[in-house]
């Protein structure tokens, strides 16, 4: 058989379990089959006895016969089957509910078979329920081999004759007849890492001769799919680097000069030198720039976009910064404001709650390019918004963008934008390999100077008094805190019921008019947002009660204690993000996790993780590990998740060894010219387009 092939004209498969493979499994031709791996094999050495069972729910391997078979009616077309099977040590009883005709036609007294399933006790005798059961006999590989494979089946496939042994004869006649499989990867790479070849590792994943030749094979189907999902990333970034030309910034003039050795109140990071020259590198290189820039929480991010946007300025071109909310893009633009401040630079903040009349002049002035920098949200990627000339795209907080919209400013310019993509938080090492494969990293790994780590406990109800008595002592020394609720019930009407009895009850700890308090939560205008913003940045209101729309990028150097209600029912990146709104003056600043008495174990290892880093990348691979990339946002489109065998969580060395060898390859032959396989691959990627689109 060739991998080709319908599974359809495979021994023992036939129309009607075909259709059944395509509808359970997608299943559809005999290579899909052959990449259908079992999730676990047993161990046939390791076979145990009826004497020795001890525990209940333990897979097991018996080898003995049969006796003695009784059919009891239980209704009008049912019965159950029950079977004694003794081994020699002792009698165990088979119990079948389903297909109770089939199993008594098969079963002989006298042969010997081996039986698979999970013991129990009932009644004070040992049973095994719709046990897996084979004949002893012959040569083939199901029926002797030491390593049972046994496959991920449903219900539907039970019933239509297609159990995991099913499932494990069919796999077995297909190795066994199998032609037709090509060598994938490079020879060089196959020997330096001891990789088995395909065929071998294909064959042995399913029935392997040992433990070993099993691992082997799994590394090596994990490299492949890893390898050739880098190729995919990859090919696209050399792709763009060879073909679409990028503006060439390659002055550093008046803007730049004038902001660094008047404006900035303080040295820059040597981390913030460093990729700011990366930046400058790229943007002068005449390729587009499509770089990630990660950094903690308050590593200073935002100060290098701005000076990257005044690098653009100096060389003519326009550019823009994309925030999530409102809120952040307007906190962006005061930002700007105030840094820019006679620099002689025109910025202007486009969100949707701006007039309609002031937006048709904003547009007006972003389109005759008079302003140079314009801040905002989705409403900059509306199609009626148009440059004179759009040279660097600064995206804040990317994940929550989608790709579309990525790509929507992209096509506002031509050559096309550079683009530098900012976090919210960290990535975890192994994420940014696979998801931003095609983007070159560049990492703050340092925080400005004089920072004291935030501080963070975990308190519960009944210590309420003492944490209010500490906010109050906070406050009384003239800082400023935050309390936040999460939003639970995913109705806005409960949520800010929430919200609101938690501000009922800060008020009553804290009454006027000694103390005031502000609410902000999504519900409000932008208006009403920016104006308790205002305040409370102003140091008018002591404490801030507020949902998560306070979460990202929020700047109030005097907060000092950050109370966050229910911190069990948030993720950790959104734990980190919360807690990294204090800590950003001199003063030792404080995050209180409040969480009822009895959590779950993943909530008690987020709490945990919390209270014992503040290092954001920490955090981030705690919480890939957690949650599985399943759960991450703005995964869906990247590829991670369509994984068959290899985990980003648990295989981070050999994501980075397939990312390292396809860059050796790519920089030391970027057509591929002496891996045809390789372009043959690539001509055929079902990623390519997505990738191409994006980029
Ligand atoms: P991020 O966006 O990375 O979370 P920000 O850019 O908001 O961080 O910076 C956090 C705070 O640190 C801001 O108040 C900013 O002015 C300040 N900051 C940035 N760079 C430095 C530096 N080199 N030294 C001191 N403070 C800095
Ligand atoms: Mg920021």
């Amino acid at each position: 058989m060739l991998p080709s092939d319908d599974i359809v004209y495979l021994k023992g498969v036939g129309p009607s379990k075909a259709k059944v493979l395509a509808a359970e499994l997608g299943i559809h031709t005999c290579g899909d089959l052959l990449q259908y791996f079992p999730f676990r094999h047993i161990d046939r050495s390791q076979q145990s006895t009826i004497a020795s069972l001890t525990d209940e729910n333990q897979y097991v391997v018996l080898r003995g016969t049969v006796s003695n078979m009784q059919t009891v009616s239980t209704g009008k077309y049912r019965e159950r089957l029950t079977v004694d099977f003794s081994d020699g040590t002792g009698t165990l009883q088979l119990v079948w509910f389903q297909g109770t005709k089939w199993v008594r036609g098969k079963l002989k007294p006298g042969v010997r078979y081996n039986i698979m399933g999970k013991p129990s006790v009932f009644n004070g005798q040992w049973q095994m329920t719709h046990p897996e059961l084979e004949a002893e006999s012959g040569e083939q590989r199901v029926e002797s081999g030491k390593f049972l494979p046994v496959y991920p089946t449903t219900e539907k496939m039970k019933h239509s004759g297609l159990g995991t042994r099913a499932m494990a004869r069919l796999t077995e006649t297909l190795v066994n007849s199998l032609g037709g499989i090509d060598e994938t990867l490079p020879q060089g790479i196959i020997e330096r890492y001891r990789l088995p070849g395909r065929r071998e590792a294909l064959i042995a994943i399913h029935y392997p001769d040992s433990q070993q030749q099993l691992e082997a094979a799994r590394t090596r189907l994990k490299f492949e799919e890893l390898f050739f999902m880098q190729l995919d990333y990859q090919w696209a970034h050399s792709e763009r680097q060879q073909h679409s030309a990028g503006r060439v910034f390659s002055a550093v003039g008046d803007h730049f000069n004038r902001f660094y050795s008047e404006k900035i109140p303080f040295p820059l990071t040597g981390a913030q030198k460093r990729v700011i020259r990366e930046i400058r590198e790229d943007m002068r290189s005449g390729h587009q720039m499509n770089r990630l820039l990660q950094g903690d929480v308050g590593s200073g991010k935002t100060l290098v976009a701005l000076m990257c946007m005044l690098l653009a300025i100096d060389n003519g071109s326009q550019a823009c910064l994309m925030a999530p909310t409102e809120i952040l893009a307007t906190q962006h633009y005061n930002t700007f404001l105030r840094m820019l401040e006679g620099i002689g630079i025109g910025v202007d903040l486009l969100i949707g709650s701006v007039r309609p009349a002031d937006k048709k002049k904003i547009k007006a002035r972003i389109a005759s390019g008079e302003t140079h920098i314009v801040i905002g949200t989705h409403a900059l990627i509306e199609d009626d918004v148009t440059f004179r000339d759009l040279g660097l795209v600064v995206i804040d907080e990317q994940h929550r963008f989608g790709v579309e919209q990525r790509s929507k400013l992209w096509a506002k310019a031509t050559p096309p934008p550079h683009v530098l993509v900012m976090t919210a938080t960290p990535i975890p090492r192994t994420l940014a390999m696979t998801v931003y494969g095609d983007l070159d990293c560049s990492v703050i790994d340092e925080l400005p100077p004089g920072r004291h780590p935030v501080r963070t406990y975990h308190r519960t109800e009944p210590r309420r008094p003492l944490v209010f008595s500490f906010l109050k002592k906070q406050i009384d020394a003239g800082r400023q805190v935050y309390v936040v609720y999460p939003l639970i019930h995913e109705s806005e009407k409960l949520d800010l019921k929430d919200l609101i009895d938690g501000l009922e009850m800060v008020q009553s700890y804290f009454p006027r008019p000694q103390y005031h308090v502000s609410m902000l939560h999504g519900g409000l205008s932008a208006e009403e947002k920016a104006f308790e913003m205002q305040r409370f940045k102003e140091g008018k209101t002591h404490i801030m009660v507020a949902t998560t729309v306070i979460e990202v990028g929020v700047d109030v150097p005097n907060a000092t204690v950050m109370v966050i209600e229910n911190a069990e029912h948030f993720g950790l990146s959104q734990l980190h993000q919360l807690r990294g709104r204090v800590g950003r003056g001199a003063e030792q600043s404080y995050c209180i996790l409040m969480t009822k008495d009895q959590l779950s174990y993943s909530s008690q290892e987020r709490i945990r993780t919390m209270c014992s880093t503040t290092d954001g990348f920490q955090i981030a691979e705690a919480d890939l590990r957690l949650r599985g990339p399943g759960d991450m946002q703005g995964l869906q489109q990247s590829g991670v998740l369509d994984l068959k065998i290899a985990s980003i969580v648990d295989d981070e060395p050999l994501v980075a060894a397939a990312r390292n060898e396809v860059r050796d390859i790519l920089s030391a032959d970027p057509t591929l010219a002496a891996y045809p396989m390789l372009q043959d691959y690539i001509r055929h990627s079902k990623n390519k387009q997505l990738w191409s689109k994006i980029s």
